[in-house]
């Protein structure tokens, strides 16, 4: 029966202000569910266009339905994702949690993600345009951790612009499955690609060789972590590219972890632009700001007008961005 789907462990803003809600009121039978195109796999699987009251993408959950432990941890989630309504923040729209079908319903996102347009289209966005990208991350995000939620997984891959407005997904399941699908040999670490350059040095330090092929994500993540990773994709939206691109995973992990920071005197940018990496990138999480804090810092920089007619700046768009 529906009622049988209890809050695992309910959200402390949830507990005050709505106790009697149970998390069944967002369980979505999955024969309820018209799916349709798959649209691309990620570390927990499949992610379907489909239909339920309109268009939605489903996120089938590729998870060990017989492990009690994964089962309560993805319920956890859910019922953490239905306290999120926000601008900036992809409209959770209900889960299916009864095994073996387990998904996460959401809106269709109907743009790019911010990967697509800066590492596959190639797209530079002007100044302007870049600090309006980032101020409703830090605003999305800042309104993720006031709801108690830590994203574990912000990067730009999880950032479509849509309309020309942002939409953060896929918060808070990164611990539910493992780090990779792969299963990895004894004694190694497998490393999802375009992953590690988002990790805090705290996280880098606790990764863990395996000694039996199973890869937990039990890491430290923390609101700290994701300003951090939010370092990374202020990197990647001055600089077109990820920060170490070139440079081999072990050497990564040893400069991250000992508080080596991607060199930045090759970005045209000024130093009240670059003080915010470096402030995001702070080796101790303590030191890192809110998100508050980050998006007041880069309302105050300074904008460029006219940019359309300055082909001169630094960051002006090489290809058009957007339509
Ligand atoms: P990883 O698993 O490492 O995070 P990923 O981000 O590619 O990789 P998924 O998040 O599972 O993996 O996404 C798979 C595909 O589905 C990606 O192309 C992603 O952009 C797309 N996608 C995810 N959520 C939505 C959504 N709400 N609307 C439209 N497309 C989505």
């Amino acid at each position: 029966p529906v009622d049988e789907i209890t809050d695992p462990e309910p959200n402390p803003v949830a507990t005050r202000k709505n106790s009697q809600k149970l998390l069944s009121e967002w369980d979505i039978p999955f024969e309820q569910l018209e799916i349709l195109d798959l649209i691309g796999t990620g570390r927990f699987g499949a992610v379907h266009k489909g239909k339920w009251h309109g268009d939605v993408a489903i996120k089938m959950m590729d998870i060990d339905t017989d492990d009690e432990k994964q089962l309560q941890a993805f319920k956890r989630e859910v019922s953490f994702f239905r306290m999120t309504r926000h601008d900036f923040v992809v409209l959770f729209m209900g889960a299916c949690m009864r095994p073996p079908h387990l998904a996460i319903v959401t809106s269709l996102c109907k743009g790019q993600t911010l990967y697509t347009h800066i590492h596959l289209r190639k797209d530079r966005f002007n100044i302007n345009r870049t600090i309006q990208i980032a101020t409703q991350i830090t605003q999305g995000m800042g309104y993720l951790h006031h709801r108690g939620i830590v994203h574990k997984d912000l990067k730009s891959k999880n950032i479509f612009i849509e309309n020309g407005k942002v939409v953060i997904t896929d918060f808070a399941l990164f611990s539910i499955g493992r780090l990779s699908k792969k299963k990895a040999r004894k004694d190694s670490l497998v490393i999802p690609d375009g992953w590690l350059c988002y990790l805090a040095p705290e996280l880098m330090t606790s990764l863990k060789i395996n000694t039996d092929g199973n890869q937990d994500m039990e890491l430290p993540f923390s609101e700290k972590s994701d300003v951090h990773s939010f370092g990374t994709i202020w990197y990647e939206l001055l600089a077109g590219e990820w920060p170490f691109h070139k440079e081999p995973v072990e050497t990564v992990i040893w400069q991250v972890g000992k508080g080596l920071k991607q060199p930045l005197n090759h970005l045209q940018a000024s130093r009240d632009v670059k003080e915010i990496l470096m402030m995001c990138w702070s080796y101790s999480p303590e030191s890192r700001p809110m998100f508050q804090h980050i998006k007041k810092t880069i309302l105050r920089l300074p904008k460029k007008k006219g940019l359309h007619r300055s082909p001169s700046h630094p960051l002006h768009l090489s290809r058009s961005a957007e339509p």
